[in-house]
C-alpha cells in the first residue's frame, strides 16, 4: 500500500525556483507540499551558484538603491542583450516579463536579508548588471522565508512520474529513498522546479540530483520541450590535475570577463587559437565561442594529455597576478585563494611557476527546456514549471546572471499562478491502474536478472553525450549516435541490480535515472541533428554558419511513435 499525500500545490524541487514558488503559493493560501530528491537547501545547482543575479543598470540605481547602477542602461537595453545572446530565438514576451520583474524580486530578497557583495559586468552584458551574492546566501534567505509560511517538505524522495487524467496533471508518484516505498501525491496543481540535466555529461559543474528528471517526466506526461539542443558549457573548468576535473573556478575572472587578466588559451602546439575564432575579443569572448573553440582543438588532437587546453599567464610578471588576486578577484576569491570554502592555492602555485593550467568545457546549464506560457503554465492544464527546467527566456544562449534572475522571478510567478489555478480546479480521482503501471515499471529492475550494470550504462550514456552532443557536433556523427541508441536502450532494459535492497539503493536510483537520461540524450541528438546550422551554444562542424531559415525554435513532443521534433516561429 503506497502512502498518499493530498495538497493544493505540489512542488517538485526544493531549491531556488522551488522554494520561491512555494513561498508565493503559500502566501495565496494554498496548501503546499515540496518534494525533493535530496535535502532542502542542499540539492541542485542554486547552492553552487557563484552567484550574480541580473538586474538592468537603471533599476540597480532606482529600485535597488545601489550607487553602482547605471542610468544609461534600461530594461529595454537589457532585453536587447538577451535577444542578441539568444540569437533571436528567445520567447520575447516571457523575457520582457522576467526582465521587468527582476528588480522587484531582487529588492525583496534584499529586504529579506540577502547580502550583496557588489555589482559585476559579464560578457554579453553592455552594462554592469550582475548583483553579486552567493548561492548559499540565496538558499539561506529563501529557506528563512520559507519557515514563515505554512507548508510541508518531503525530502529524499525521487519523483518518478506525473499522474494525469485526460491531458491534465493531477499529481505525481515518488520513491521514498529512505524507506524504498512509493508515495502518491495528489494535487490540484503541480510545479516542476527540478533544475537542469547536467549529469548527462561526464564533466559537469552541477549537482548529482540533476539528471533531467523534470524534462523526461514532462515529455512522458505529454508536455512540450523547446530548443533542447541548446546546452551551455562552462568553457574554463579545471580538466587537470585529475582530482579537480570539472571543478568550477572563477576563471571567468581570469580569461573570460571584460575586466579580467589577459590570460591566453594555447593548444598543444602553443598556438593562441582564439585568434581564429574571435580575433577581436580573443579569450574575452562569450562562453559559447570559447567552448566550441576548445572542443574543436581537442577533437582535432591539439588538446592537453587529459583532454583540455592550456590556460597560460606566463607572459605576465608574477606581481601582476598577485595584485590582481588581492584586488580584482575579491568578489569571489579570498586572498589565500580559497573559493567557496575550497583551497585553490595550488592554482596560484602552478601559475606562479610559469606553468599553464589544463582547462576545458564542463556542462553547466540547460538553455532549452519545458515550453511555458506567460503564467509559467505548460501545454498541460495543471502543470507549471519554473527555473532551469524551463526553456524560452535564453533562446540559444544564456548570459551570466540570468538564471538566478529567472529562478526568483519565474519561481514567484509559477507559485502564484499555480495557487490561483488550484483554487478553481476540481480534485480529480487518480486512476489506480496508472499508479500500478508506473510502480511495476520502476520495480522491474529489482526483480530481473540483468546482464549489464546500471553504472556501466550510465557511463556509456555520458560518453555518448560528451562525444556527440558536447560543445561541438557533426551531422554524420549525430546520425551514428542516434542509430546506436537502440543498443544502449536495450542494455538499459537488460541492466540488473547486484543488490536488491529497496532502501537507499544507488543502483536502483541509477537505473531510474538512466531511463530519464536516455530520453534526454535522444531529444538532444534529434534536435542537434535537425538544426542544420550553428547558433548560440549549438555548434555544428558541418554547418558552421548561422542560417536565417533556422531562426526558429525546435519543439519536442513524445508521441506513440517516439520523439517528434518540429520547427516553430519564435514567440514575439
Ligand atoms: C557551479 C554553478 C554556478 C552557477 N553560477 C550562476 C551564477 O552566478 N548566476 C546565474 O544566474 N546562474 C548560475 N548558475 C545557474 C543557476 O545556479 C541554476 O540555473 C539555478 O540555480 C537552477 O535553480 P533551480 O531551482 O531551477 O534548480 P536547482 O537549484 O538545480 O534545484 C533542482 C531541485 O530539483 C530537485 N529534483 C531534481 N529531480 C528531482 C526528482 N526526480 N524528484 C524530486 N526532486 C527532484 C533537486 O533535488 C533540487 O532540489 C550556476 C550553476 C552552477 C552549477
Amino acid at each position: 500500500m503506497n502512502t498518499i499525500y493530498d495538497t493544493d500545490v505540489l512542488i517538485i524541487g526544493s531549491e531556488g525556483a522551488g522554494t520561491r514558488a512555494a513561498i508565493a503559493a503559500a502566501k495565496q493560501g494554498a496548501s503546499v507540499l515540496i518534494v525533493t530528491k535530496g535535502r532542502i537547501g542542499k540539492s541542485g545547482a542554486t547552492l553552487m551558484a557563484a552567484a550574480d543575479i541580473s538586474v538592468d543598470g537603471a533599476s540597480i540605481f532606482d529600485v535597488l538603491g545601489l550607487s553602482v547602477g547605471n542610468s544609461k542602461d534600461s530594461p529595454q537595453i537589457f532585453l536587447e542583450d538577451i535577444l542578441r545572446a539568444g540569437k533571436f530565438i528567445n520567447n520575447l514576451p516571457l523575457a520582457e516579463k522576467i526582465v521587468e520583474a527582476a528588480p522587484i524580486r531582487v529588492k525583496e530578497m534584499m529586504a529579506w536579508g540577502m547580502k550583496i557583495r557588489g555589482v559585476m559586468q559579464c560578457p554579453g552584458h553592455r552594462y554592469p548588471r550582475g548583483v553579486s551574492t552567493t548561492g548559499r546566501e540565496i538558499v539561506r534567505v529563501l529557506n528563512k522565508q520559507l519557515r514563515s509560511v505554512d507548508l510541508t517538505v518531503k525530502e529524499y524522495t525521487f519523483v518518478i512520474d506525473l499522474l494525469t487524467t485526460g491531458n491534465s496533471v493531477i499529481g505525481a508518484i515518488g520513491l521514498d529513498l529512505r524507506t524504498g516505498e512509493f508515495a502518491v501525491f495528489r494535487a490540484r496543481a503541480v510545479i516542476l522546479a527540478t533544475g537542469g540535466g547536467s549529469m548527462l555529461y561526464p564533466i559537469q559543474t552541477g549537482a548529482v540530483e540533476l539528471t533531467g528528471d523534470g524534462y523526461a517526466m514532462a515529455l512522458r506526461a505529454g508536455a512540450r520541450l523547446v530548443d533542447f539542443e541548446m546546452i551551455q558549457f562552462m568553457p574554463l573548468c579545471l580538466i587537470g590535475p585529475l582530482p579537480y576535473r570539472g571543478s568550477y573556478f572563477p576563471f571567468s575572472l581570469v580569461a573570460e570577463s571584460v575586466d579580467s587578466l589577459d590570460g591566453w588559451l594555447l593548444n598543444r602546439r602553443g598556438e593562441r587559437f582564439m585568434r581564429r575564432w574571435d580575433p577581436e575579443l580573443l579569450e574575452k569572448t562569450t562562453r559559447d565561442k570559447l567552448s566550441a573553440a576548445i572542443g574543436y582543438e581537442v577533437k582535432h588532437g591539439r588538446g592537453t594529455p587529459n583532454g583540455g587546453i592550456y590556460l597560460s599567464l606566463a607572459h605576465l610578471p608574477r606581481n601582476i597576478l598577485d595584485d590582481f588576486a588581492n584586488r580584482t578577484l575579491k568578489l569571489h576569491l579570498k586572498k589565500n585563494w580559497r573559493f567557496e570554502g575550497f583551497d585553490f592555492s595550488f592554482i596560484r602555485d602552478i601559475l606562479s611557476r610559469g606553468e599553464a593550467l589544463e582547462v576545458g568545457p564542463a556542462c553547466h546549464f540547460f538553455v532549452g527546456g519545458i515550453d511555458v506560457d506567460l503564467d509559467c503554465q505548460t501545454s498541460l492544464p495543471g502543470l507549471f514549471a519554473a527555473g532551469e527546467v524551463v526553456g524560452g527566456l535564453h533562446g540559444a544562449n544564456r548570459l551570466s546572471g540570468n538564471a538566478c534572475m529567472e529562478i526568483l522571478v519565474a519561481g514567484e510567478m509559477a507559485g502564484r499562478k499555480a495557487a490561483e489555478y488550484a483554487k478553481q480546479a476540481n480534485g480529480s480521482v487518480v486512476d489506480q491502474s496508472q499508479i500500478d503501471e508506473i510502480v511495476t515499471e520502476a520495480q522491474a529492475p529489482l526483480e530481473r536478472k540483468g546482464s549489464h550494470t546500471t553504472f556501466m550504462v550510465k557511463k556509456k550514456i555520458q560518453e555518448r553525450a560528451w562525444g556527440k552532443v558536447g560543445p561541438i557536433r557533426d551531422g554524420q556523427e549525430l546520425e551514428g549516435a542516434l542509430a546506436s541508441l537502440k543498443e544502449l536502450t536495450h542494455e538499459h532494459h537488460q541492466s540488473g541490480l547486484t543488490c536488491k535492497d529497496r532502501v537507499y539503493n544507488p543502483e536502483w536510483i541509477q537505473v531510474l535515472q538512466n531511463r530519464n537520461l536516455l530520453i534526454l540524450l535522444e531529444a538532444i541528438i534529434q534536435c542537434a541533428l535537425a538544426r542544420e546550422e550553428s547558433r548560440g551554444v549549438h555548434y555544428r562542424i558541418d554547418w558552421p554558419q548561422q542560417i536565417e531559415k533556422w531562426r526558429c525554435n525546435l519543439v519536442v513532443e513524445l508521441t506513440a511513435s517516439g520523439l517528434e521534433i518540429y520547427p516553430r516561429n519564435p514567440i514575439e
